[in-house]
């Protein structure tokens, strides 16, 4: 028994042992393994769509994080790691779910799809606000060893990119289905496109341009559509904001005017309110998309985007 299928054993022991312990419960649709479908699992949400709209009926999608769940530090149980095992394909990113890489550097080599393999990443300062140059130092984790900032989905052009690749590595696992991957990559590309132009078109002429987020989440959309993102905290939600970071960004949505501070559906608002008090600002949603949120309610990637764009065009009072 080589040491792959020894952990293979174990783990489904451990996973079969985990199902029964907890619940009991609903028996084996998250099992897999329907015959008829490729079984794929995604790291989070942006994936799931990705798989779900190229796949199409072809394919059976998991999504590892739960719905109104912040995926950046998801943590996976055993019945998790037995989907990684048995997927035929896992979609993830290095580098933004730390517990999906190490159980797909365990587990999942020869049958995963790397998004930050087939576009790269852009640095974790891209599309930052950079007049202060002094008080970036405080984002000490961003800076160091050329960091990268792992939320490409928020460019359409680049989910687009990433759809036309993950068709192909379908159609290899799915050679039967491989013209309808190629297909649907196609037509969700001309929806992604449709959504690009009407971000440059409604974010062209604003007033204001800086965007005070709570986490820098939304660099690459910053250097898509030519806005500066002012971060409260680095790019993993979870990092405390310094007293001086608050301060700074404070200092930094006083001088630009911000109307608005935006906070996220998947953490507390309460660091951006507060800062929105200070300043005698608004706040709103401006979503990250790395989950939808639990009440879901029809919404998906481009939807929330729109919604995000709306969000976008009042608060920088764009015409
Ligand atoms: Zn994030
Ligand atoms: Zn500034």
């Amino acid at each position: 028994m080589t040491f792959r299928t020894a952990s293979r054993a174990l783990a489904a022991a451990t996973a079969a042992l985990a199902l029964t312990l907890v619940t009991g419960c609903t028996g084996d649709e998250a099992a897999g393994n329907d015959p008829e479908r490729v079984d794929v699992v995604a790291g989070f949400y942006p994936l799931q769509f990705l798989a779900e709209r190229i796949g199409g009926n072809a394919v059976a999608v998991t999504n590892l994080a739960r719905p109104g769940a912040e995926p950046h530090d998801l943590e996976l149980n055993p019945r998790q790691v037995g989907q990684i095992i048995d997927a035929e394909l896992i979609v993830f990113l290095h580098g933004f779910q730390p517990a999906v890489d190490e159980a797909i550097e365990q587990h999942g080599g020869d049958h995963a799809f790397d998004v930050a393999e087939v576009e790269p990443l852009l640095d974790a300062t891209a599309g930052g606000h950079d007049h202060d140059h002094g008080d970036d130092h405080d984002h000490s984790d961003e800076k160091s060893d050329g960091a990268k900032d792992p939320h490409v989905w928020l460019d359409p052009t680049r989910l687009a990119t990433i759809g036309d690749k993950l068709a192909e590595r379908l159609g290899a696992v799915d050679p039967d289905h491989a013209d309808e991957y190629t297909q649907r990559a196609g037509a969700l590309r001309t929806e992604l496109e449709k959504l690009d132009t009407e971000f440059t078109e409604g974010l062209k002429t604003c007033q204001r341009r800086e965007i005070v987020v709570s986490h820098t989440a939304f660099g690459y959309l910053a250097q898509r559509y030519q806005l500066e993102q002012i971060g409260i905290t680095g790019l993993s939600p979870e990092d405390e904001p310094s007293p001086q970071r608050l301060a700074t960004v404070t200092e930094e949505a006083r001088e630009h005017g911000a109307t608005t501070i935006f906070f996220e559906t998947l953490v507390s608002p309460k660091v951006a309110e507060t800062i929105a008090r200070e300043v005698g600002a608004q706040t709103a949603v401006l979503d990250p998309l790395e989950g939808l949120s639990a009440e879901g309610g029809g919404q998906d990637y481009l939807s929330v985007m729109r919604t995000n764009l709306q969000t976008l065009r009042t608060a920088l009072s764009c015409s």
